[in-house]
C-alpha cells in the first residue's frame, strides 16, 4: 500500500468520539512522526517498531476513531486483535508487545517470529506510542553528565572531552545534553544522514570526516572554555581504539550505537552501509560475528581509556554483554549508568516524566514550563533542567516536555495542568506519560536493576505488577513490554498513558493513576532496601505493608 507520510494531526477538531481516544491516536502519530524510519514503522533504537505492519497501522488508527469510551482495544505485538466492552473508568488501549517464554526469549526465535510477521521489538517507548523524539532521554543523559560532574569533576564539565558514539533516535541527544552541560563532546557515527539529521534538528553543532580536526577542534574548545558538539563520521570500534593508541584520553567515554542488535543494529569495522545490507542478506552469521568482534575491539578500548582514568559507562545499549561473548571476559568492570548515576533518584521515583501538547501549540509548553518554575522552586533537578529544555531543546513533532519529576510531584504537576485545561489556560488536552525505564517500571539486570542491593536484579515481577495496578488505576493505555538487548530475554517493562483533557474525570484518572505508578515503584525500591525509598515512605505516607513487624526481614 502507498501511504502518505504520516504526521500527528494539530488543532482542536476531533476525528475520534472523545479527547482521550485522540490523543492516542496522536500519540501514534506522532512516533511515526518522530521515528527514524517511518516507511518500516520503525520508530527508533534499530527495529523498534510503532505497529506490527501498515494494515495493523490503519486497523488501529480506523478502530481509535470508532472508540467508544467504555471500550478497550487490546493490542498483540502491535497488532489490534479485538474491542471489548469495559467501563468508562478502564484503559482504552491495553497491548503487550514481545513478550516471549523464558526459555523460548532468544534473539534467534525473536527474528524468526519477526520474520514470519507475529512479533515486534516495541522498544520502550515506540510501540507504546509514547516516544517525543530525542527529547525523551536528553534530560537523562543530562542528569547522567551533571552527577559525573558532581562525583567526579567539582561539579562543572566546563572544559572537560566526552567521547561517545551512536546519534540515532536515543543516541542523538548525546551532543545536546554535552553542551547543556557545558562540555566538549565528539560523537563517532557511522551514518552522514543521521550527523546531518541532528545537525538540522538543533541538536548537533558541526560535522567533520576527519578525526585530527576533530581533535583540533576539541583542543580549541576547551582552550576557550567554551561548549562545543562534534559529529565525526566513522566506526567506534575504529576510532575509539586509534584514540588509545594517540594517547588521547578523554575525561568521560560512552557509546549509544545499537549494539544490542548485531544483525540490524551495530555496524562492524570496515563495512559501508551497502555492505551491511548486502552481507545480511547472504550471510547474516557473518555479519553478526564481525559485529561482536568489532564490539569487542571497542569494549577492549573502553576498558584501556577506563585504565588510564577516564569515567567509562555503558549508556543502556547492552555493549558489554556482546562483548563478553565475543571474548572480553573483564567487560562489566565498565559501570552501568543506572546503578552509578541514576538510583538515588529511581529509588525516590523520581524518573523521565513527560507531557505533550496534544493541539500542537508550543505555547502550551511555555505556559507549563512557567507554572513549573513558580510552584516547584524549591525543586533545583526540575527548574535547573526546565530552564535549560526552554532555552536549548528545539521542539520534534507534536510540543513535549520532558521533567524527572517524582512521588506525589507528578500528580500535582498533571492536576494542575488538567486545571489549566478545564480553564482554558492551554489551548487544549495535554498527555502525561514516561519512559519505561522507571522505577517500578522496568526489570533489566544490565541497565535498570543491575546489582540491586538485594540481589532481585533479574525479577520481572515489578514491572508486571505496575501494568496490572495501572489497569486498576485508570491510565488510559497500559503497555508491557519485553526485550531489550538483543531483543528477548533481556528485560520487562510496563508504559503508562493518561490524557488530561480537563474533566473531573480526568483528575480521578490523574489522582489515581499517576500517584499509584510511582507509589509503587517507591516500594520497589523500598524493598530491596534503599534508604531513599524507606524515607520516601516515611515523608509520603505510602502505605507499605511492613512484614519485618510480623518476625520478617526487609528482604524477605
Ligand atoms: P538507533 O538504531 O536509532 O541509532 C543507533 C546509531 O548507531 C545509528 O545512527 C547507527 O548508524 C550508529 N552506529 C551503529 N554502529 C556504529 C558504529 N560501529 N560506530 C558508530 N556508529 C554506529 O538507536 P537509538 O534509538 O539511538 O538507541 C541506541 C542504543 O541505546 C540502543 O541499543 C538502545 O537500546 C539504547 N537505549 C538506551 C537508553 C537509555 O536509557 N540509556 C534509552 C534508549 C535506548
Amino acid at each position: 500500500m502507498n501511504v502518505e507520510r504520516i504526521t500527528a494531526a494539530r488543532g482542536l477538531t476531533l476525528r475520534c468520539k472523545g479527547w482521550r481516544q485522540e490523543a492516542l491516536l496522536r500519540m501514534l502519530e506522532n512516533v511515526l512522526e518522530n521515528g527514524e524510519n517511518q516507511k518500516e514503522l520503525i520508530v527508533y533504537a534499530s527495529l523498534g517498531k510503532a505497529a506490527r505492519n501498515w494494515p495493523s497501522y490503519h486497523a488501529i488508527v480506523d478502530t481509535l476513531k470508532q472508540l467508544e469510551e467504555d471500550e478497550t482495544l487490546v493490542i498483540q505485538s502491535g497488532k489490534p486483535i479485538g474491542i471489548f466492552r469495559t467501563h468508562k473508568q478502564a484503559p482504552l488501549v491495553v497491548m503487550a508487545n514481545c513478550n516471549l517464554v523464558g526459555k523460548w526469549a532468544t534473539s534467534e526465535n525473536f527474528y524468526d517470529l519477526q520474520e514470519k510477521g507475529l512479533i515486534i521489538w516495541g522498544g520502550l517507548t515506540a510501540a507504546a506510542w509514547q516516544y517525543i523524539g530525542s527529547q525523551g532521554v536528553i534530560q537523562g543523559t543530562y542528569e547522567i553528565f551533571q552527577s559525573i560532574a558532581r562525583i567526579h569533576f567539582g561539579g562543572d564539565l566546563r572544559g572537560r572531552f566526552i567521547l561517545t558514539a551512536g546519534l540515532g533516535g536515543m543516541g542523538g541527544a548525546q551532543p545536546l545534553a554535552g553542551t547543556m552541560a557545558n562540555a566538549v563532546i565528539l560523537c563517532v557515527e557511522v551514518s552522514e544522514e543521521r550527523i546531518d539529521k541532528r545537525i538540522t534538528n538543533g541538536y548537533l553543532k558541526q560535522k567533520t570526516k576527519d578525526l585530527d580536526e576533530g581533535l583540533e577542534w576539541v583542543t580549541e574548545a576547551i582552550h576557550d572554555g567554551r561548549s562545543l558538539s562534534i559529529g565525526l563520521l566513522g566506526n567506534a570500534a575504529e576510532v575509539y581504539p586509534e584514540l588509545v593508541s594517540k594517547g588521547i584520553i578523554p575525561d568521560i567515554v560512552t557509546d549509544q550505537t545499537s549494539a544490542h542488535d548485531l544483525l540490524y543494529g551495530y555496524v562492524p569495522k570496515g563495512y559501508t552501509l551497502d555492505q551491511v545490507v548486502e552481507v545480511r542478506q547472504k550471510a547474516p552469521a557473518k555479519l553478526q560475528d564481525d559485529a561482536g568482534a568489532s564490539i569487542a575491539e571497542e569494549v577492549r578500548a573502553l576498558l584501556a581509556f577506563k585504565e588510564r582514568g577516564a569515567v567509562v559507562f555503558d549508556n543502556g545499549n547492552n555493549l558489554r554483554t556482546q562483548a563478553v561473548k565475543y571474548g572480553v571476559e573483564n567487560a562489566f568492570e565498565i559501570d552501568i549508568f543506572t546503578e552509578a548515576f541514576l538510583r538515588p533518584l529511581f529509588a525516590r521515583a523520581i524518573g523521565p516524566f513527560r507531557w505533550i501538547a496534544l493541539s500542537g501549540n508550543p505555547e502550551d509548553i511555555r505556559i507549563i514550563d512557567d507554572y513549573i518554575l513558580q510552584e516547584f522552586r524549591d525543586n533545583d533537578v526540575v527548574t535547573n533542567w526546565i530552564r535549560l529544555a526552554n532555552q536549548y531543546v528545539p521542539i520534534e513533532g507534536l510540543p513535549a516536555r520532558i521533567g524527572w519529576f517524582g512521588h506525589g510531584d507528578r500528580t500535582k504537576l498533571a492536576l494542575a495542568v488538567n486545571l489549566m485545561v478545564r480553564e482554558g489556560k492551554l489551548s487544549g488536552p495535554i498527555a502525561f506519560s514516561r519512559d519505561h525505564l522507571d522505577a517500578g517500571a522496568m526489570a533489566h539486570p544490565n541497565i535498570m536493576t543491575e546489582r540491586m542491593k538485594d540481589g532481585s536484579d533479574a525479577i520481572a515481577d515489578w514491572p508486571l505488577l505496575n501494568a496490572m495496578m495501572s489497569c486498576s488505576s485508570m491510565a488510559d493505555l497500559v503497555a508491557i513490554h519485553s526485550g531489550g538487548g538483543g531483543y528477548a530475554g533481556y528485560m520487562t517493562s510496563a508504559g503508562i498513558t493518561i490524557v488530561a483533557d480537563g474533566t473531573e474525570n480526568s483528575d480521578e484518572r490523574i489522582r489515581i493513576a499517576l500517584h499509584n505508578d510511582t507509589g509503587l515503584g517507591v516500594l520497589r525500591y523500598a524493598d530491596a532496601g534503599y534508604e531513599e525509598s524507606l524515607d520516601e515512605v516515611a515523608r509520603t505516607g505510602i502505605r507499605r505493608i511492613s512484614t519485618e513487624r510480623y518476625g520478617g526481614n526487609l528482604y524477605a
